[in-house]
């Protein structure tokens, strides 16, 4: 089985988009004029909860061109043990209180909003207000208002800002989006996205109280399979009909457990995704008028997998997908690379989320997508 590998993708993209590596004249002078001179992007994370202490903040100990600058902890134990860990002077340590004070910190260039959903929107404004530029978990909020207001508080700062969708800087999303451009396999006319894992344990979790989290499966695992779906066919889907299934209400009292919803796209591909707080599935399929591939894995941490129609091998070596995310974010403040994963991006797929529970909410009816072509596409 011969191999699609780094190396010859690489040669590929260098001629691409790394060759755009160029810094250029920006709308944004003031928030880039402080960052020019700066080879590191000084990265502050708010909510020290589990992704930023096993992803985030180890992933910064690997970065180039970013690294952990400061911490913002509403839990005051968790200071000193980041700061021995880390070696974060106190003058970087704050909490959700005198956070706004992070404005008068040189050091801190960016801020990194790792809260449950519905603390994205506060913080990423204060963040932004702040003069800092942004980077906001996924999902972008809880709801589309939320993200244009924190897409309107970065612009109207003149400040950066950017997805945490890790998926979008890794190696096989780039290949995914490039079989598609293409025409590897001929026209897409299918693509199938499942992002799902077993919820159990505390009943008292954020991810279960509707209130932070904003709703389920498909608020926390289906924006993968609803991404998996676009870069999958290359277009933003022009309508979608869904379906939600509940077989444990005891445990999932106020959000949703398993959610299935099918998009139709103007080419005439047509997709289906699954999300699931209750059973285990991680996987994409896209079907082409000459033939398929899939990865599957295809949305955890990696290492990720795929084969092809072809008999080919999909793989690449195993990096941090966080790592590779943010180093992009800071290479798009740098250096004017390209913006990966927009905040356009983030508002998009929280569109596409409401019209999903549009569409439960009416028994499972189409309802109309109406996206400017590319809208919410990164660079
Ligand atoms: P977590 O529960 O492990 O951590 C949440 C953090 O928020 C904790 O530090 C907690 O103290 C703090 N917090 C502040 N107010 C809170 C409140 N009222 N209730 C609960 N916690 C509160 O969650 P996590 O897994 O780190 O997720 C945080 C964010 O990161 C979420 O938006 C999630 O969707 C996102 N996330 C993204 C990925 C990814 O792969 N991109 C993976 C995991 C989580």
């Amino acid at each position: 089985m011969s191999k699609i590998s780094r190396r010859n993708f690489n040669t590929l993209t260098a001629k691409g988009i790394g060759g755009a590596a160029i810094l250029s004249a920006t709308p944004f002078a003031c928030a880039l004029g402080a960052n020019q001179d700066k080879k590191s992007l000084g990265i502050a994370l708010v909510g020290l909860g589990s992704y930023s202490t096993y992803q985030l903040a180890p992933a910064l100990q690997e970065t180039q061109h970013c690294h952990l600058a400061g911490i913002v902890t509403g839990t005051p134990e968790k200071e000193k043990i980041w700061a021995d860990k880390y070696s974060i002077p106190q003058k970087n340590i704050y909490n959700y209180q005198n956070f706004d004070e992070i404005a008068n910190n040189p050091d801190i260039d960016a801020i990194y909003v790792v809260l449950p959903n519905s603390m994205h929107a506060e913080f990423c404004i204060r963040a932004a207000k702040a003069g800092k530029h942004v980077i906001c978990e996924k999902p972008m909020a809880v709801s589309v208002e939320e993200c244009d207001a924190i897409i309107s508080a970065c612009k109207e700062a003149g400040v950066k800002l950017g997805m945490g969708y890790r998926l979008q800087s890794e190696p096989y999303t780039q290949q995914v989006k490039k079989f598609v451009k293409e025409k590897t396999f001929g026209d897409i006319n299918f693509v199938s996205a499942d992002a799902a894992y077993r919820s159990g344990g505390n009943p008292d979790q954020w991810r279960l109280n509707k209130a932070l989290s904003g709703g389920g499966a498909l608020m926390n695992m289906g924006v993968y399979a609803v991404q998996s779906v676009i870069y999958g066919t290359g277009e933003n889907p022009i309508s979608v009909s869904a379906q939600e299934f509940s077989t444990r209400p005891e445990y999932f009292k106020e959000t949703d457990e398993t959610i299935t919803a099918q998009f139709e796209f103007k080419s005439g591909a047509i997709s289906n995704i699954t999300t699931s707080h209750n059973f285990n599935a991680n996987a994409m399929y896209v079907s082409g008028t000459s033939g398929w591939f899939q990865l599957q894995p295809a949305n955890n941490y990696g290492p990720l997998s795929g084969r092809t129609s072809k008999g080919e091998e999909i793989k690449f070596p195993h990096e941090s997908q966080q790592k590779l995310q943010m180093d992009d974010f800071a290479k798009h403040v740098l250096f004017d690379e390209p913006n990966i994963a927009p905040g356009e991006m983030g508002k998009r797929d929280m569109m596409i989320v409401e019209a999903i529970y549009e569409s439960i909410a009416k028994g499972g009816q189409k309802i109309a997508l109406n996206f400017e072509p590319g809208f919410g596409f990164g660079g």
